[in-house]
């Protein structure tokens, strides 16, 4: 499985980086290559073009619904239906429930059809089976309906936190994989409200329970210094640790 940083800026789009966005690419037994997006959020359309063709996405699973993590869905439903070569076949959206209402609320259209004539809708439930891809859907601790999403596919294993506070899940999420994308957009010691998101700390122990065999942190948000929160998870964590950057790819 590959994995390609697409965005990776914590909360919004930095001078650096788009906002959420990572594909994921595999290729079948009969040698057919599946791509799905990780989160589709502001910038990140834009970036895509340079790493995949935008209309070979198979489908786009949402973490949850906060901005920086879907908006640029709306960008990709006008790419989709008013392409030149025609409109292009409905593909599934994966995300919480009431993704549909919030997309076409985003995009100012009608709730019915909103974007159901372009995206399959699909509420995250159990484990999912996408091309060569498994998702398992982990609840995690956020202010909104999220999910951490651990991703198998050609014997390797990925888990992304999307957005979280601690808990008790990420553990479950993180256990045994490959790599570990996990979000550090908080520094230890500062005043940081709860069951918001995480640290670097917070990210290096939970990987380190896990056993988590590597560790790459994302949405640190361009107000902080990337590398702090870079030494907080190698303080705490003793495998290999890195900041997630733009067009990084990874072989998992
Ligand atoms: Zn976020
Ligand atoms: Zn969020």
């Amino acid at each position: 499985m590959r994995l390609t940083i697409v965005g990776c800026s914590g909360s919004y789009p930095g001078p650096e980086s788009p906002a959420s966005c990572y594909l994921l690419e595999e290729e079948d037994a009969a040698g057919r290559t599946w791509r799905v997006l990780l989160d589709l959020g502001n910038g990140g359309l834009g970036a895509l073009h340079r790493y995949a063709d935008p209309l070979a996405i198979d489908a786009v699973l949402l973490s949850h619904l906060h901005a920086d993590h879907c908006l640029d869905l709306t960008g990709y439903y006008v790419l989709r239906k008013y392409h030149p070569l025609g409109p292009q076949p409905r593909i599934p959206v994966w995300g919480p429930a009431g993704t549909a209402g919030r997309m076409a609320r985003a995009y100012d259209l009608p709730e019915d059809p909103g974007m159901r004539e372009e995206f399959y809708f699909r509420e995250w439930v159990g484990v999912e089976r996408i091309g060569p891809f498994g998702v398992e859907p982990v609840p995690v601790n956020h202010p909104v309906p999220a999910y951490g999403l651990r991703v198998s596919a050609g014997g390797a294993t990925l888990a992304y936190t999307g957005d979280t506070g601690p808990c008790a899940s990420l553990d479950v999420l993180a256990r045994d994989v490959d790599l570990f994308l996990a979000e550090a957009s908080f520094r230890s010691g500062d005043d940081n409200p709860p069951d918001l998101h995480l640290t670097g700390t917070d990210c290096g122990e939970v990987a380190a329970r896990a056993a988590a065999r590597r560790l790459v942190l994302t949405h640190v948000p361009p107000w902080h210094d990337p590398q702090d929160a870079l030494a907080e998870a190698v303080a705490a964590y003793a495998g290999p640790v890195e900041l997630a950057r733009p067009g990084t790819t990874y072989q998992i």
